[in-house]
Formats: C-alpha cells, structure tokens, sequence
C-alpha cells in the first residue's frame, strides 16, 4: 500500500482528499466496522454524548484531534455500529444527556458504519450532531439523499477556506477541491436537512479578504442563516501541526 501521509509540510504535495478518503478507509475501517479510540461525555452542545474515531480526508493545520489522525494505522480499535452505538447510548444515559455526536475524526468516512450507527439512533429520542468538513457530501448527492431520511440528525458543517489558495495552503488538498464544502452547503439545503454552517475564519490564519470571499461564495450557494466563525485554540497537536507547516498563531 502507498505510504500514509502524515504531517502537512512545505514539501508535501497537494492531495485528491476524495482520494485520501478512499486510502484512510482502507485502514479505519473493516466491513461497517470503524476504528475508535475512545467514548466519553463532554460538555459542548450542551452535554453531548462522543465517540472519538479515526481518520480524515483533509490535513488542516489547526487540526486539534490527536495524532491518530497522522497515523490512523497506530490507534484504536474496531467497533461495528451496533458496538459504538451501545456505548454512545449508555454514556449519555448515565449522564443524563440527550445528544450524540461521532467526533476525533471526519464522521463521513466509512458511510456504511456510519449510515448503520443512524439507523440504530433513529430507533431512539437521541439527537444525532453530525459535524463534517462537507468533503464527501459535496462530491455525493447520493450521500446526503440517504441522509435526508433521518429525521433526529442536525449538521455542523465546517468550512475550511475561501479560495482555492487557502484551502491548498491550510487543509493540504488539491485547490480545485476546495468547492466542495459548497456543494455539500447547496446540496444540505435543497434536501431540507437540518445543518448550519461553521467556519475557519480565524484572521491570525485567514486573510480578511479570503473571509470576504468565503461568506460572498456561501451566499452564492443560497444558505443565509447563521455561521459559526471558529477560532484556533491552541492545543498542543494544534501547536505541532502548525509547526509542521511552517505557520504560527
Ligand atoms: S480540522 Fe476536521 S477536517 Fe480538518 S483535519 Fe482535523 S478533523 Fe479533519
């Protein structure tokens, strides 16, 4: 198999990441079953209920997951849907909480675990928080159709850039990729799901002008609700990461 890429850095070659989706696939996931490294509760959303998976399709530099995320091969272990889904379901009992969510990595990956762990949460009064960096919905209509049937699901969807050049520079992928996320925005809205839109705008690492271009393209695609700008917190894998590219906060 081709060398896994790990670190982003002013060497690295720009990627397809459909085509990195396809080769982390190959290591996070076995039938429906995906890799996780962890199930907990956390406070965000309000308590939210989290499986911690592995793996992304992109390489963005103020990434925080932990460094499974470079090297999916070295961690976790495998769940199948039914797996994940007793301990998301048994975690947020116990505490008491009303949401679940699959985090750590990009939840998009490995859709036949993740389209089985909906069909169990469907059966339930828990709401499913799909947060996604919009790579694989946008280059999937069918995707987001099959999403469209379920009915307690509400999507975060994370913009990573506004121009081909930033996408490029922060995120490792190909330019031309970076309409994507866009598409998946369009695509989310004439489905008729629940989403809203967050965004990487962080000015210490997006140019004012880049910012201008994003929210004028999100228009474009008909979505006017609100965006959830993002801030880079400074973790330590963050910090790394950073350093890895040649950037700073
Ligand atoms: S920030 Fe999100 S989309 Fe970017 S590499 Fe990390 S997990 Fe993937």
């Amino acid at each position: 198999m081709e060398e896994y890429p790990s670190f982003w850095t002013p060497e690295s070659k720009p990627f397809d990441p459909l085509e990195l989706a396809r080769q982390t696939e190959e290591i996070v996931a076995k039938g429906d079953s995906r890799k996780y490294t962890d199930f907990y509760c956390t406070g965000v959303y309000g308590g939210i209920s989290t499986g911690y998976t592995i793996g992304c399709c992109l390489k963005c530099v103020f990434c925080w997951v932990d460094l499974s995320r470079d090297f999916p091969s070295q961690a976790g272990k495998f769940f199948s849907p039914q797996q994940a889904c007793r301990s998301l379901q048994q975690n947020a009992r116990q505490a008491g909480i009303k949401k679940i969510r699959v985090s750590g990595g990009e939840p998009t990956l490995c859709a036949e675990h993740l389209l089985s762990v909906l069909d169990e949460i469907q059966e339930t009064s828990f709401l499913f928080i799909l947060e996604t960096n919009g790579i694989l919905l946008g280059g999937d209509l069918g995707y987001v159709d099959k999403l469209k049937t379920y009915k307690n699901i509400h999507i975060r969807i994370s913009l990573k850039a506004g121009s081909p050049e930033g996408f490029e520079k922060r995120t490792g992928g190909q330019g031309e990729f970076y309409e994507l996320p866009f598409k998946a925005v369009e695509y989310l809205k004439k489905a008729g799901i629940n989403f809203h839109v967050a965004a990487m705008t962080d000015p210490r690492l997006m140019p004012g002008e880049e910012r201008t271009m994003m929210l004028a393209k999100l228009k474009s695609t008909g979505y006017q609700d609100y965006v959830e700008e993002e801030q880079c917190d400074p973790y330590q894998t963050t910090i790394v990461r950073l350093e890895k590219a040649g950037m700073k906060l």
